[in-house]
């Protein structure tokens, strides 16, 4: 059933084996298999079926001049989420991630590259890529290296919003709520046992719910966000004794590496090609894992929404007779040149972080300043890897590389930017003292609060987010149904 809290009110708030809040990917997920489990599930969506300004609102935020962030943008806020416009690329983890390390004084994932691989068929499944044995190369990548490797991903048209209202609708033992937003998590006694979700409508009106489990899954920033609000019975926030909630954020960095010419001869008709480094070249030269693009001028990314801007973009370029010069932009690519971009690693370090403001909401809820910021680490892994492709690049002919001059100079600082993927403000961690949820997702120093999402990633890898996000979703609904 679909309640809209604007207007109803629901008499029995105890009726609930679950209160989970967040309706984007991971909460639709979760909710979906609890219920179908035999147990009923109260899902709770701060925004309503569509866009709304006020909703939107909540997420706007402070960022440091560290480096650019646009926190109401990179996000959604109503049903679905941010899966509403995101470009459905999808690609799993490799072991490599879940090998035992120690980066920035902080160890790895406390899980193995088989427990998260268990998921996998599942997370397919969801976003209808069930088909798909092996993740395909993207373009027609080939190089010769024990340092990259072409590529692979598939590509998801799921939106959650589209795909899943219906089911939700008809579902008996889910209830989701629209307009209902999560505004405080209130304890027992203990301090250890959540008591009950308080939950609040547009027009100040405020319920609250119980249930043995409480999920939130409201992405990465909010996440931490809801716990460092949450501070009238614990003064640091919930599960934050080790002031490790909204640390180690991180992003998959998006860095204009250089320039490239290709080799006509080598590149064919290819329009991009995409790298991935090897766990070899990460171990040799201390680098995370990256994807790099090498894209012509004329190549836009043509997957999922971008391949649909494109699309639209030729035929108004025809309908409004302005094809000709339109045409000239499309086509042109200035004798192979192209732009090398990235989406690479970014190691999880406690000083890259989220923090509360004085600036309040509309529900009187402090907003979060992001204070985004590279490890030395992270830098020294950038230049590594950007000149370890510049020169297989070059050795396998397919052109020759010019890289920007913060590459090349390590006097200027490295421009990056985002891809939109917020990770690790409550990673995952066997010990409290560096991270905010256990092996089960479960916050450390609670009994019954748990987390769905990109937050709890110990580490980013350089693979998008939203399938290893529900993999670990579907974990957790594991977990959830075996101990109730
Ligand atoms: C432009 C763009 C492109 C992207 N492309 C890709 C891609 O190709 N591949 C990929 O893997 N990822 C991509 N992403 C990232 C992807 O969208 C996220 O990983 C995914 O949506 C995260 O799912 P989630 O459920 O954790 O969070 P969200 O989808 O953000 O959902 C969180 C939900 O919680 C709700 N909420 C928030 N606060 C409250 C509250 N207080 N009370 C109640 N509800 C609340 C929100 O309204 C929202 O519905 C992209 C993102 C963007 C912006």
């Amino acid at each position: 059933m679909i309640i809209d809290f604007n207007n109803d009110s629901h008499k029995n708030t105890n009726e609930y084996d679950y209160c989970i809040s967040g309706a984007g990917a991971a909460g639709i997920a979760l909710a979906l298999r609890l219920a179908e489990s035999g147990k009923r599930v109260a899902l709770f969506e701060g925004g309503d079926r569509e866009y709304s300004q006020v909703s939107q609102d909540i997420y706007k935020g402070k960022v440091t001049e560290q480096n650019p962030y646009w926190l109401d943008l990179y996000r959604l806020r109503f049903l679905g989420g941010t899966t509403n416009h995101w470009a459905g690329r999808c690609r799993p983890f490799v072991e490599y991630d879940f090998e035992e390390k120690q980066i920035n004084d902080l160890p790895g994932w406390p899980i193995s590259f088989e427990e998260m691989n268990r998921f996998l068929p599942q997370a397919k499944s969801i976003l209808e890529l069930e088909e798909i044995d092996t993740f395909k190369i993207v373009e027609n990548t080939h190089i010769e290296s024990e340092y990259f490797e072409p590529d692979v991903s598939a590509s998801s048209s799921i939106r959650f919003r589209d795909r899943f209202s219906e089911e939700l609708e008809r579902h008996s033992n889910v209830d989701l709520y629209l307009n209902a937003n999560l505004v405080d998590i209130q304890l027992e006694e203990d301090l250890s046992t959540i008591k009950h979700f308080v939950i609040q409508n547009y027009n100040q009106k405020k319920q609250s719910f119980t249930a043995p489990h409480y999920i939130i899954a409201m992405g990465a920033i909010e996440n931490a966000r809801i716990l460092l609000n949450c501070d009238s019975q614990i003064s640091s926030g919930i599960g934050n004794q080790t002031n490790m909630v909204g640390k180690c954020f991180m992003e998959h960095l998006n860095i204009r590496l250089g320039e490239f010419v290709s080799n006509k001869a080598s590149w064919g008709e290819s329009q991009s090609m995409q790298f991935m480094t090897t766990p070899k070249l990460a171990k040799e030269m201390n680098t995370g894992l990256s994807n790099i693009t090498f894209g012509t001028v004329r190549q836009i990314k043509a997957y999922g929404r971008t391949a649909e801007i494109k699309a639209l973009f030729n035929k108004l370029s025809c309908q409004l007779g302005v094809s000709e010069h339109l045409q000239f932009l499309y086509e042109h690519d200035c004798i192979g040149e192209g732009v090398i971009s990235t989406l690479c690693e970014q190691f999880p370090f406690k000083d890259s972080k989220l923090a509360l403001i004085d600036e309040k909401d509309s529900f009187g809820l402090r907003r979060v300043e992001l204070d985004w910021h590279l490890s030395q680490n992270d830098i020294d892994s950038i230049r590594n890897m950007s000149i370890a492709i510049a020169e297989e690049f070059a050795e396998n002919n397919l052109g020759r590389v010019k890289l920007s001059s913060f590459i090349t100079d390590s006097s200027q600082k490295i421009e990056i930017s985002g891809h939109a993927h917020q990770m690790g403000t409550t990673r995952m961690s066997a010990s409290e003292e560096f991270g905010v949820v256990d092996v089960n997702c479960k916050v450390h120093q609670t009994n019954n609060l748990y987390i769905a999402g990109s937050s709890v990633f110990s580490t980013g890898g350089a693979v998008n987010p939203t399938m290893p996000l529900l993999q670990l979703t579907y974990r957790l609904a594991e977990h959830l149904t075996s101990i109730s």
